[in-house]
């Protein structure tokens, strides 16, 4: 009857939602009267699974193998659903992001299981199998029931707060279940280096069509280095190919939740707010004061960003 939930990391380092989703799982168990398994797949030191028992996890299942050395939805997913079956788990917990949402459907027919996606608070009740889930990207809530024996929860990220219970976690290293394969083979991964990942930081400063070309990005990264933040974009740059695709935020994008989010000419769609709508300030530059986004935006700056973000540089640098 246990909560088992899918931690990812990054570099061996847990990403923030790793916590946000065991502190998620171990107040679903608590409800159900149950325990949380945390499953952690790659290279992870012990001295890093254990800070995974401070947020409620009672076993840590460690998986290392070379099949799983780069994520493979269909080889993970046959993984997680035989570990799901072993451990008897009756709740499946993942994030909301590209990973769980792309392992999310295929565990749901391995497991002939329903799935919340999405989820943004505890369980309504366990029995029946309630959950609140935003829909309509974010302009809406719904409650779904969940009547399948086994449930899969999609955690929309930066919505559950960490709860620290101090704990000590039994780690576990486990084999890679048999036969298990996928289709494909990746060959070659680039990966980010030393930047910020933009799913965990505090400071976010965001670019949008009204940076009007990739060549005036300039001030916009100088601001974000100086600011000690990470750099986004409206889909519309990163489909230009003005930005990185990795820095698109919104419904189809990333969805973070930073304590400052500067949006600099961004109009401020609901396609966007649904990804960023969660930071605790929202800050906009743009030419329009008729904008929507200076319906979210607890600040704003009427004016050219090629002319305020120079000057907030300057004065930045001047501090
Ligand atoms: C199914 C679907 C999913 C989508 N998903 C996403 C998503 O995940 N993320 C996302 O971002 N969009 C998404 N979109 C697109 C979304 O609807 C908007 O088109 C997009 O967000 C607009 O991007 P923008 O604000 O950068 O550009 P625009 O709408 O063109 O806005 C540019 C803004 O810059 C301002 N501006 C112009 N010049 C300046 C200047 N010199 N200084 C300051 N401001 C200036 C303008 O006043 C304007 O407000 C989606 C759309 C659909 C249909």
């Amino acid at each position: 009857m246990s909560v088992l939930v899918y931690v990812e990391n990054w570099d061996g380092k847990f990403k923030k939602l790793s916590f946000e989703l065991v502190s998620f799982a171990s107040e679903t168990a608590k409800m159900m009267n149950s325990s949380v398994i945390v499953l952690s797949i790659g290279k992870v030191e012990d001295s890093e699974l254990k800070k995974l028992g401070d947020y409620g996890a009672g076993r840590v299942l460690a998986l290392e193998n070379e099949l799983l050395a780069t994520l493979d939805s269909q080889a993970y997913s046959n993984a997680i659903a035989e570990i799901v079956l072993k451990t008897g788990s009756k709740v499946v917990i993942l994030s909301n992001n590209n990973t769980g949402k792309a392992l999310a459907p295929r565990l749901s027919v391995r497991l002939k299981a329903g799935v919340g996606s999405g989820v943004s608070k505890l369980p309504l009740s366990t029995d029946p199998f309630v959950v609140y889930k935003r829909t309509y990207s974010g302009n809406a809530f719904a409650r779904v029931e969940i009547r399948s024996p086994v449930k899969i929860l999609t955690l929309a990220q930066n919505t559950f707060h960490l709860t620290e219970t101090p704990g000590n976690a039994v780690i576990e290293k486990i084999e890679l279940p048999e036969e298990i394969t996928g289709s494909t083979k990746v060959l070659d991964t680039k990966k980010q280096s030393g930047k910020i990942l933009l799913t965990d930081a505090d400071i976010v400063v965001s670019g949008g069509r009204g940076m009007k070309s990739p060549d005036n990005w300039g001030p916009l990264l100088e601001l974000a280095d100086a600011l000690g933040g990470a750099t986004a974009c409206s889909r519309p740059v990163s489909d230009e190919g003005w930005r990185p695709h990795e820095e698109h935020t919104g419904q189809t994008g990333k969805i973070i939740a930073p304590n400052l989010y500067l949006a600099v000419g961004i109009s401020g769609a609901t396609q966007h707010l649904a990804g960023v709508s969660s930071s605790k300030y929202i800050v906009a530059i743009n030419t329009d004061k008729d904008a929507p986004i200076f319906e979210a935006a607890q600040y704003g700056i009427v004016g050219d960003a090629m002319k305020v973000l120079p000057k907030l540089v300057d004065a930045l640098k001047k501090r």
